[in-house]
């Protein structure tokens, strides 16, 4: 796979599964535009993983925006757009939880958790939509989730959200497919980050058992699945969610 010179904006990209999509795209030779959201630590962070791409030979840029905002994502594609001059290739990858029982569950958990995920998504595949339909091309790629298919317990908000995402991937992918516009989702399972390191062996156990291949997925199980839908390799796919689950949800 090659992406020489394709330009790629990655929300939530500095870290996570977000910065191993960032790494992957940039082996294989796109510049890169890394958003983050300005809180605490984060600008740092950034430039880290702007570091790190560097290194790698591409160029590398870091944009700010909270997802959630339409203004503040209008301004994150005027800004990539003016440095780079144009956007191959888009990453949905920004996303929260609010985990929590539907009877403990608050209306603000609900909120957030669609305005980041679900409205976030709808925010840059509105405004990248108007770039890739003059240029004729582009790979817009989501991070759905395997409980968007299959829901969880104590999730309600979060599958809701990233079963939004399946649905307005396909439907995008049908308005723009007469355009050399691929729309395509992902959907991880159980992936080594963060926010599964803190688990236990024995609940990490016992979350493997579940799964048909024994093991949580790496983050570049991720990235080497957004990567081949982000290449021409896949010109012929649209419309799809691949599963990066270990086969959880067949
Ligand atoms: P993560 O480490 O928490 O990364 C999420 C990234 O999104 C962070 O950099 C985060 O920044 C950023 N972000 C959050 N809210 C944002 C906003 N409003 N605007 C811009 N950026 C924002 O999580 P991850 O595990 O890498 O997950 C990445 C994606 O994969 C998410 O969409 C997630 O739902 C999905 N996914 C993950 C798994 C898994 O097992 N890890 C499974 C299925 C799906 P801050 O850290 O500063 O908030």
């Amino acid at each position: 796979m090659d992406l020489t010179n394709k330009i790629a904006l990655v929300t939530g990209g500095s870290q996570g599964i977000g910065k191993a999509v960032c790494l992957k795209l940039a082996q294989l030779g796109a510049n890169i535009a890394v958003n983050y959201i300005d809180f605490g630590n984060n600008k740092a962070i950034a430039e880290e993983t702007q570091k790190e791409l560097e290194a790698l030979g591409v160029k590398a840029m870091i944009v700010s925006a909270d997802v959630s905002s339409f203004e503040d994502t209008e301004k994150m594609f005027a800004e990539v757009m003016e440095k780079f001059g144009r956007i191959d290739i888009l990453v949905n990858n920004a996303g929260i939880t609010k985990d929590n029982l539907m009877m403990r569950m608050k209306e603000a958990d609900f909120d957030a958790v669609i305005n980041v995920n679900l409205k976030g998504t709808w925010n840059c595949m509105k405004h990248v939509t108007r770039i890739m339909m003059k240029q004729k091309y582009g790979k817009i790629i989501s991070m759905a989730s395997v409980v968007g298919v299959m829901g969880n317990a104590g999730q309600v908000n979060y599958s809701a959200s990233k079963a939004g995402v399946i649905g307005m991937t396909m439907s995008l992918a049908r308005e723009l497919a007469s355009r050399g516009i691929n729309v395509n989702a992902v959907a991880p399972g159980f992936i080594q980050t963060d926010m599964t390191a803190v688990l236990s062996d024995e609940v990490k156990a016992d979350l493997a058992k579940n799964i048909p291949l024994g093991t949580l997925g790496t983050v570049e199980d991720v990235a080497n699945t957004v990567a081949f839908l982000a290449s021409d390799e896949s010109k012929y796919i649209t419309g799809q969610v691949i599963h990066v689950d270990g086969g959880m949800a067949m």
